[in-house]
């Protein structure tokens, strides 16, 4: 019988508070030397005592909210024991028993069907420091030191702990790619993997031919979307080997080695009662009631799959068009008012789709920094829809735009397009080319010696060709006339 993976997510997202979560030191640590961005509440010193940072508790219910999980209104924080040197207090302030958000679910594509993942729960916690070892990779094996930098330390996050719900590498991708994008619609985190703000540890059994789930391994250290899947795709085979052979599973955490695209035992799991939970004492708890958590939700932006929803219904985009435009919240709203100009919403989605996405590709930038603003674009497209402007022209106007960072009108001259026509300096600049392709015609008619006028009409003729027709056949006719003579 054929064993089918089971996997469930744990992502930690580091939320967009100003300060960190129980002192007042700045999130704003990257970068920073060493244990700079520190003060006494963060280093344990003996005597200090945490203060919640409320911003945090908000960003974290919007978050349970966006993941359609229950508030709890009475939630609190425990400690969590284990020794390591990132831990000054030698525990860290997490949500066990009480966490602040459960029983959620968000809804993903993959494998071209529609799937439900539950949410367990969503609880706030205190990151922990960051251990330098002056190793060439930066591992701790083969390191004779190692320190330690506490900037990061008691930096707030929140981790959503999925249940086992995903089936296949391609799940798990298809399921953070969703947290992420909530996350950056809500605006509670940057939710980049690259720099840390998200994180994702995994969990992966098999099933055992009676259905139940067998052990356990936890995989931790893996820092991209492609290195999931990789690391996915490993241990899902190398747990099938070990059964094939007859071995047993540990259950253990294990860490992912992408330059040899393994994963390695690191240890035993351990147990919760290993980590001996107690009730944080210093801290009262919290009390998010109906009220709190109503103001909260009336606060919240339209969630990213029903904006999906509204694009198919409202402009009649399809569904990968709609799934294109609304991945960020801000190319949905450039679209949006690009479209309140007046433009067709198809027209509108395509320009968007070809055009602009072309661009921002080329500068490397995002839609925030395109330089051609949102009613820009639907003006310019009206112009086509109208036949001022050809398509052709409307792309080297909207070129001209943001390079040039000029208006469309602007652009419009400086392109000598107007009226579908090329026309004014463009068109000069046509005829001094074919001018200069063709020396032996011009000296010719300028000796007199074009008695029938053929060179003239062959000029002319190159002049509407390079022009691909956009130019008035009678002015083509008299700018070479005039610059002739
Ligand atoms: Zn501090």
């Amino acid at each position: 019988m054929k064993r089918e993976p089971v996997i469930g997510l744990e992502i930690h997202l580091q939320l967009k508070t100003k300060t960190k979560l129980f002192c007042g030191c700045s999130s704003d640590y990257i970068g920073a030397i060493p244990n700079t961005n520190v003060c006494p509440v963060c280093l344990a010193v003996p005597g200090t005592l945490p203060i919640l940072n409320d911003h945090a508790v908000e960003l974290a219910v919007k978050t349970g909210l966006g993941l359609h999980c229950s508030i709890c209104d009475n939630t609190r924080f425990h400690r969590k024991h284990y020794f390591y040197a990132d831990l000054p207090k030698a525990y860290q302030i997490t949500q066990y028993e009480h966490p602040i958000a459960v029983k959620g679910y968000v809804d993903i594509f993959a494998g071209g069907k529609e799937k439900r993942v539950r949410v367990h729960h969503l609880h706030l916690e205190e990151d922990a420091g960051k251990l330098v070892h002056p190793t060439s990779d930066g591992r701790l094996t083969g390191a004779s030191y190692s320190l330690v930098d506490y900037n990061r330390g008691g930096m707030p996050l929140s981790e959503i702990v999925s249940e086992p719900d995903m089936n296949s590498a391609e799940e798990a991708i298809a399921y953070i790619t969703q947290i992420r994008q909530l996350a950056r619609y809500l605006d509670v985190s940057d939710g980049e993997m690259e720099s840390g703000s998200l994180r994702v540890d995994v969990n992966v059994s098999l099933t055992r031919p009676d259905g139940s789930l067998g052990t356990r391994v936890e995989i931790k250290n893996i820092n991209s979307l492609t290195s999931i899947e990789r690391a996915l795709e490993y241990e899902i085979a190398r747990q099938n080997k070990v059964l094939d052979e007859g071995g047993h599973l540990a259950q253990e955490t294990r860490l992912w080695d992408d330059v040899a695209g393994v994963t390695r035992s690191m240890r035993s799991k351990e147990g919760d009662r290993d980590y001996r939970y107690y009730v944080e004492m210093d801290l009262a708890p919290i009390s998010a009631g109906p009220e709190y958590v109503r103001k909260i939700r009336e606060s919240l932006p339209e969630m990213p799959w029903d904006k999906r929803e509204r694009f198919i219904s409202e402009y009649s985009l399809s569904p990968e068009e709609s799934l294109h435009l609304t991945e960020q919240r801000e190319t949905a709203d450039y679209f949006e008012a690009c479209v309140s100009e007046g433009a067709p919403p198809a027209k509108c989605a395509n320009w968007m789709r070809m055009e602009v996405q072309r661009m921002l590709h080329d500068y490397g930038i995002g839609i925030n920094n395109f330089p051609v603003p949102s009613a820009e674009l639907g003006k310019l497209i009206i112009k086509v829809e109208k036949r001022e402007l050809s398509n052709t022209q409307a792309k080297d106007v909207l070129a001209v735009m943001a390079e040039k960072k000029t208006s469309l009108e602007d652009a419009v001259r400086i392109c000598g397009v107007s009226g579908g026509k090329i026309t004014g300096t463009a068109l000069e600049e046509a005829v001094m080319k074919i001018f200069d392709s063709e020396p032996e015609a011009v000296k010719t008619i300028r000796e007199g010696n074009d008695k029938k006028g053929a060179k003239v009409k062959f000029l002319q003729g190159l002049v509407m060709r390079e022009t691909r027709g956009s130019a008035d056949p009678a002015e083509v006719a008299s700018l070479v006339n005039s610059m002739l003579h």
